[in-house]
């Protein structure tokens, strides 16, 4: 168990920073459920997790109004873990998946909010479509038969990299395709508004391209 004022702390700091209208996500994924119901205490409600299987048991053991977002590759048969409550999934990252969590919603009764992942860092190891394949998919249209998902926006992860310009390069990136799909399929979507883009090394940089929702782990629960 860590210090709980830590975690108080930093929350109370990151949200005394955060422009207004920027969502704070605790990335809770290496962390137990009681640091995060400290984290609750201290207000915070909208929590991250990587694995599907470690958030439904979170989502048992923790408090209902926990908005839950998934953050991690998500792998088709995991998704039945999540469906029922989950509150975004922001690593779409095929068609394929998407008409998936489609068959969920179905199943479960429910539209579920999705995330385009965006693949735009350096490192191969990362999933998520190209800006092009993006694209692409939305063009070819079959998305738009999907009724129980509903596509809400895009999330990236920059490179791990120290170098700034090459982070900020990555954003932009994304900011401009936000926009471009945006106009060109969602134009009349207020629903599409999110943009999941920056961590704790690099959610300040991610702001200043538009980021909407910032997923900050280690920054919160590390000291
Ligand atoms: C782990 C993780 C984060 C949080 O990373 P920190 O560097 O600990 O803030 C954010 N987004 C995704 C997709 C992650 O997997």
């Amino acid at each position: 168990m860590k210090d709980n004022n830590y975690i108080a702390e930093r929350i109370k700091e990151l949200r005394a920073t955060l422009p207004a209208g920027v969502t704070l996500i605790a990335v809770s994924k290496y962390h137990t459920a009681e640091d995060i119901e400290t984290a609750y205490d201290a207000g915070q409600r909208d929590f991250g997790e990587s694995k599907a299987q470690d958030l439904k048991t979170k989502h048992q053991q923790l408090p209902d109004d926990i908005r839950w977002h998934f953050i991690g590759h998500l792998q088709s048969n995991k998704i039945k873990y999540i469906a029922p409550f989950i509150h975004l999934i922001h690593s779409i990252d095929s068609l394929r998946l998407l008409q998936e969590v489609n068959r969920y919603g179905i199943k479960e009764n429910r539209r579920i909010a999705c995330l385009l992942q965006i693949h735009i860092a350096a490192e191969e190891t990362k999933f998520g479509f190209t800006p092009l394949e993006c694209m692409t998919m939305l063009e070819e249209g079959s998305w738009r038969d999907l009724y129980n998902i509903e596509i809400r926006g895009l999330m990236c992860m920059a490179s791990n990299t120290d170098d700034r310009e090459q982070i900020t390069k990555e954003f932009a990136t994304v900011e401009k395709l936000f926009k471009e799909i945006k106009e060109r399929f969602f134009k009349n979507e207020e629903s599409f508004s999110v943009l999941s883009a920056g961590m704790s090394d690099d959610y300040p940089i991610a702001i200043e391209h538009g980021s909407t929702h910032v997923r900050i782990g280690s920054g919160i629960f590390v000291e």
